[in-house]
């Protein structure tokens, strides 16, 4: 149930972000998902719906996946998508995007606005 994880811990998120506000209702939330994260995102959006289904503040609150592709760097100055031997060096790369699982914005509707 890692992709059910995911999905509580981005509604959490969301919900602090709409209540520090003083959100009234909450639109989109827009996640990244890196390609290494291992999620699924069709999932996760299937699941933060389900999540989020009995908050008033989510009631018309869409998800938003956005995939982050694979980045890696070396000390040699490599950059690129290799993620365990880097084509100039033979050493291991740094990955520096693609695990990542994020709360990237919130869009919130605020009182007056
Ligand atoms: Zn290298």
């Amino acid at each position: 149930m890692h992709e059910y994880a995911i999905a509580y811990d981005v509604y959490a998120t969301a919900k602090r972000a709409a209540e520090e506000n003083a959100a009234t209702e909450v639109i989109r939330v827009h996640v990244e998902i890196g390609d290494l994260a291992m999620a699924n995102p069709e999932q996760v959006e299937f699941l933060f719906v389900v999540i989020a289904e009995d908050d008033p503040l989510f009631r018309g609150a869409a998800l938003e996946c956005h995939r982050v592709p694979v980045r890696s760097r070396c000390g040699c100055g490599y950059e690129g998508d290799e993620r365990f031997v880097c084509p100039r060096c033979g050493s291991l790369p740094e990955l520096v995007a693609g695990r990542e699982i994020r709360v990237s914005s919130v869009e919130i509707e605020v009182p007056g606005s």
